[in-house]
């Protein structure tokens, strides 16, 4: 083992929470913030884990939620950034909502303080100095662009996107199966198909005119002044872009019907939606095509109008952003270590997350493998059956490739949500009062005997790797 410190790159919310991580497991570290040096075009203060928007984390409800379970499993692996967010709360219902001021200036306190901790001020610019051998980059969706061409040059061209273009995405056993059915267009299998890989939607001339007139009427969010020249537009349309550009754009876009037979009806429906698998255990699909500036609330109502999708329960709606983000499916090995450069290992939303806690999460983990690697003892990635480890193997490899762009990636940031982990062998039919349960009832019985299984398996991860008290101390 060598003395040379673990260097992070980025004090936001993964790299404050890998620089915790690798001090508590006692070794030492050195955080690198540029600002207040060099800011984004986001951030206000020179404060670590500055939060640049929503003062919010989302759900804290462990048991039917997946953000609170990932809450859950943080507090109990010794999150900085829960712990800190646990001292500085406000009043908001269901959520954990912080105080974001005395947050960050928490967290500023707690790293500058630590005696393992060094905070260093100044961007890196360019690919971290050669002789650091173990580095957690965590430079989050602004990266400064020195650093971010520096890795594009790594990681070539097209792995490292400056935008996201992300279509909903459904939990499958919300689809209406009766109305929409699975067919690939012309049955065709291609590399890794059967012919029946695609879920299509069928639409009515009528139904597809309600729709369109939908998706023009529906209210957009507008880009942020520094956004609104980030050249999106080249091969990713805006679905309601493509609309204003003719009322029968979409369906000679990606609304055509060719190649598609109906079987309720025996011929080729007006139009179709179609939803593609989104993860490799099926139950996710995310709507081809249907990247969107629609606001949440419009999106829910406009695509609840596509037959089959009546019910249907979002996993994530759609959105377009400036967002620094690899292709990590293909470019990260499992413990987060760059395939081309294993010294870097990346941390944050710049893996593919998406989200304040989720970012954290994944600097937790990173912080977790580099104190490892430096001590020299393997550290098991946490179960699949757990948020973490959901969350993990989203981005290191439970994505799917899109076989149709001939082995391009059409991997997109995701928040945590139950759909990333494992179905239960069977679904809970009865409650603990022994009532049967139908619909929703059943819905949430089912998060909840996940959200058990998820915290029994943590726990016994966390045996073997460091369990913490209430305020993010590792315990000896
Ligand atoms: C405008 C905007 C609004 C968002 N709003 C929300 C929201 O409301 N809720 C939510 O959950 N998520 C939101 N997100 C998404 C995301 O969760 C946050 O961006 C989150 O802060 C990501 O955490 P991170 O640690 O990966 O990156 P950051 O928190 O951005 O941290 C990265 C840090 O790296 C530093 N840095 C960058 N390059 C270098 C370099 N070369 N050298 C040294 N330091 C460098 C930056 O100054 C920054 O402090 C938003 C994102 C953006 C861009």
């Amino acid at each position: 083992m060598t003395s040379q410190p673990i260097h992070v790159v980025g004090g936001g919310l993964a790299g404050s929470e890998a620089a915790w991580q690798i001090a508590e497991q006692g070794l030492p570290v050195v955080l690198h913030e540029m600002r207040p040096v060099r800011t984004t075009e986001a951030h206000k203060t020179d404060g670590l884990a500055e939060l640049v928007c929503s003062n919010s984390f989302r759900s804290d409800d462990w048991e039917t939620n997946a953000v609170g379970l990932l809450h859950a499993e943080m507090r109990r692996a010794g999150s900085l950034i829960l712990a800190a967010g646990d001292q500085h709360k406000l009043p908001a219902g269901g959520a954990l909502a912080v105080d974001r001021d005395a947050f960050s200036a928490e967290v500023t306190a707690r790293l500058t303080s630590h005696p393992r901790v060094t905070i260093a001020r100044g961007e890196i610019e360019g690919l971290p100095p050669a002789d650091w051998d173990n580095v957690v980059v965590a430079t989050g969706p602004l990266t400064s662009p020195s650093l971010s061409s520096a890795v594009r040059g790594l990681t070539g061209e097209a792995e490292l996107a400056f935008f996201d273009a992300i279509a909903p995405v459904v939990h499958i056993e919300s689809v209406d199966e009766t109305i929409a059915w699975r067919q690939s267009r012309y049955d065709k299998a291609g590399p890794a198909g059967t012919g029946a890989d695609y879920i299509n939607c069928p639409f009515s001339k009528d139904e597809y005119e309600a729709f369109i007139d939908a998706m023009l009427a529906g209210e957009k969010t507008v880009f942020k002044e520094w956004e609104a020249n980030t050249p999106y537009f080249n091969g990713c349309l805006p679905a309601e872009v493509m609309a204003e550009r003719g009322r029968e754009t979409l369906r000679f876009g990606p609304m055509k019907p060719v190649g598609l037979t109906d079987p309720r009806t025996g011929r080729r429906p007006y139009a179709v939606v179609q939803l593609r698998q989104d993860n490799a255990l099926g139950t996710l699909w995310n709507i081809v095509g249907f990247q969107t500036k629609l606001k949440h609330a419009e999106q829910v109502r406009v695509f609840r109008m596509i037959p089959g999708l009546g019910e249907a329960d979002f996993a994530r709606l759609g959105g377009l952003h400036r967002n620094t983000f690899l292709n990590s499916p293909k470019l990260l090995d499992a413990e987060l270590r760059l395939k081309a450069q294993p010294r870097l290992r990346f941390a944050g939303q710049i893996t593919g997350v998406e989200g304040y806690v989720e970012s954290a999460a994944i600097g937790l983990l990173a912080g977790r493998f580099a104190a490892a690697e430096r001590l020299g003892s393997a550290l098991p990635p946490p179960p699949a059956t757990t948020a973490l480890g959901a969350l993990l193997a989203h981005i290191t490899g439970g994505h799917l490739l899109d076989a149709e762009a001939s082995g391009a990636s059409s991997f997109q940031p995701m928040n945590i949500n139950y759909g990333l982990l494992p179905p239960l062998e069977t679904a809970p039919a009865a409650g603990s009062d022994g009532r049967k349960l139908k619909g929703k009832e059943r819905g949430a019985e089912k998060k909840r005997v996940m959200s058990r299984r998820a915290l029994a398996d943590l726990d016994a991860w966390i045996e073997t790797t460091g369990r913490a008290d209430a305020t993010g101390h590792i315990l000896a």
